[in-house]
């Protein structure tokens, strides 16, 4: 009679299980929203925190505040193909004013977290801890249907020639990050931003627990697709010059923007 009740518990546990996961599924599949989130944070002294050119020969770029005065661009043309689109940033308002007023335009959510560089447990998957978990679980909050980290790479301490970016990407996120990369080398690889013949990369990551690893891992137990941009090198002369531009920096920013509106018409 135990083992009947117990075995009757189980299997009713399992079945709601199995339907809370299958209603995650659905809204990922059918949410409209996309949440970008802008790479590392502002620190009021220092500036941005994020990866930066080795000096000024090539231009002067560094990842949190390019994208505080691109994401905008991004967010224009995911917003015009009929998406709502949220921006958010894991630290507090840039104390620098352009970029303030960059963050006010397109409307930053900054998470203020209590020490931005410290590593968080999220509150929707408690086994994946990172720093920067709280963008993604404040991603994870508006039930999104994709979520992109937007960063640049850097592999070198000096300038050198690197050609091989890629999106980083979970499980859930290999089509968004194929669709991306194809959109990215039709528009900017070797098409503007000199690549050498390289094409973008596309990378499942599921390791690396204290840097991006559990944000897509966090992503991929709510089944929701998340790419990390890594296409830029920072240290690469080539790509430095050619970010450097406004015009170029736009064309990057909105070729995101492309790739994620075209993963989310072909769903
Ligand atoms: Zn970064």
């Amino acid at each position: 009679m135990k083992h009947i009740f117990l075995s009757l518990v189980l299997g009713i546990c399992m079945m709601l299980s199995g339907c809370v996961q299958q209603q995650m599924q659905r809204q990922a599949n059918t949410s409209n929203t996309v949440v970008l989130d802008i790479g590392h944070y502002y620190h009021p002294q220092r500036g941005g925190q994020g990866a930066r050119t080795p000096d000024a020969k090539y231009g002067v770029i560094e990842e949190t505040e390019f994208w505080y005065r691109y994401a905008g661009y991004v967010k224009n043309v995911i917003e015009k193909a009929g998406y709502t689109c949220i921006i958010c940033n894991r630290g507090s308002m840039p104390t620098d004013a352009k970029l303030a007023a960059a963050a006010k335009k397109c409307g930053v959510v900054h998470i203020n977290s209590p020490i931005p560089t410290a590593i968080y447990r999220s509150k929707h998957h408690p086994n994946r801890v990172a720093v920067g978990m709280l963008s993604a679980d404040f991603a994870l909050d508006q039930r999104p249907g994709a979520v992109v980290f937007l960063h640049h790479n850097s592999n070198s301490a000096k300038w050198l020639v690197s050609n091989k970016g890629a999106f980083y990407c979970n499980e859930r996120g290999v089509k968004l990050a194929n669709t991306m990369a194809q959109v990215m080398n039709r528009d900017v690889l070797d098409h503007g931003m000199p690549n050498n013949g390289v094409p973008c990369g596309v990378v499942v990551r599921n390791d690396g627990r204290k840097g991006g690893g559990d944000w897509l891992n966090t992503c991929n137990e709510s089944y929701v697709p998340a790419v990390i941009t890594e296409v830029a090198f920072l240290s690469n002369p080539e790509h430095a010059q050619y970010l450097s531009k406004h015009a170029n920096a736009v064309q990057f920013a909105e070729s995101i923007g492309r790739g994620v509106v075209e993963f989310m018409r072909n769903r």
